[in-house]
């Protein structure tokens, strides 16, 4: 059987004509017959590209090749089959939607929280004088998370900058930020700075890499992913389950998309309570004429993306 690799990266790089390096990058990649999802912007890169093994070290080693993008850490999955469907590479203004998009404020490249590698997050996270922040959305949190953690009630990253002010009874507490991948914490980390907290960590290549170098201890449940596994398992040294069933309450790790295209929400959904709402969230999704066949997975090729940012400077790409 073929083996196939998943990438997650990102980079804060300055991109001098990003909408033209997206459209080659495009075609670098299908060259390569990669699939996945890419972002380009001004501030760098943010991706996750599926494809045979050999495939995955050719795009690694090009990209690092690339004075901009050398210092990449790109965390490298397993698959039995590729991630994705289509191979997509846009140009946006941001590389993950912040709102936050005056480099004069906010520029990770000049300061952000200082990156914690996972054995010393795991060494610091229970101490007193700390809090773990996860700066992710209720979907993604709800899933799994570290144990203690403090979560953000927010369905999109972009409704992080209005949060602070909750979180103003850590300020003398040193803060260690972590997300899916590292990507969000880089802005979320420098808005706390900005904001006048003092003693601001980060997650260096978030749960993902967390998970492979320290064993995901004391994460709780499973790791959301933006792509078509839904969700990965991360802690491999004291795992436990946290989701439940939005239908029954029964605990399960099972995360869908609904059956109604119209409504797709994430959430967890027990087996037995897929089978009788045919991976609906509710009645009314389960008679919706557009409804979708369940096959089980909750997966959908066409799934519109939770964060969706598009809104100038789209560029048309082959085969959509
Ligand atoms: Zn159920
Ligand atoms: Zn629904």
């Amino acid at each position: 059987m073929a083996q196939y690799n998943t990438l997650l990266y990102y980079c804060y790089s300055t991109i001098a004509d990003a909408e033209q390096f997206a459209a080659d990058h495009l075609k670098f990649c299908k060259s390569l017959g990669l699939t996945g999802r890419i972002i380009v912007a001004a501030e760098g890169l943010n991706g996750t590209v599926s494809g045979t093994t050999e495939a995955c070290k050719t795009y690694m080693d090009t990209v690092h090749a690339d004075p901009r993008f050398a210092g990449i850490d790109f965390k490298v999955d397993v698959v039995d089959t590729p991630s994705f469907v289509k191979m997509h590479v846009r140009y946006k203004s941001e590389i993950v939607h912040s709102g936050l998009r005056d480099p004069n404020v906010i520029n990770p490249q000049q300061q952000t929280g200082k990156h914690l590698e996972p054995k010393d997050f795991l060494a610091m996270k229970d101490r007193d004088d700390v809090v773990v922040l996860d700066v992710r959305s209720n979907y993604e949190h709800s899933l799994g998370k570290f144990k203690n953690a403090v979560t953000l009630d927010i369905e999109n990253f972009r409704d992080f900058p209005e949060m602070i002010n909750q979180l103003a009874q850590y300020k003398d507490k040193k803060i260690l930020t972590y997300c899916t991948g590292g990507i969000k914490c880089e802005k979320a980390s420098a808005l706390l700075l900005h904001e006048g907290f003092k003693d601001v960590y980060q997650l260096h290549g978030g749960i993902i890499k967390y998970g492979k170098e320290a064993g995901g201890e004391d994460f709780e449940g499973k790791c959301y992913v933006f792509d078509n596994r839904l969700s990965v398992d991360v802690n491999s040294v004291n795992p436990v389950v946290i989701s439940t069933c939005r239908n029954c309450g029964k605990v399960t790790p099972k995360m869908i998309n609904c059956a109604n295209p119209e409504c797709n929400e994430h959430f967890t959904q027990c087996d037995e309570c897929g089978t009788k709402l045919e991976g609906c969230c509710s009645d009314a999704c389960q008679s919706h004429p557009r409804k979708r066949e369940y096959d089980g997975t909750g997966y959908y090729v066409k799934v519109p993306q939770p964060v969706n940012v598009q809104k100038k400077g789209k560029i048309q790409l082959a085969g959509e």
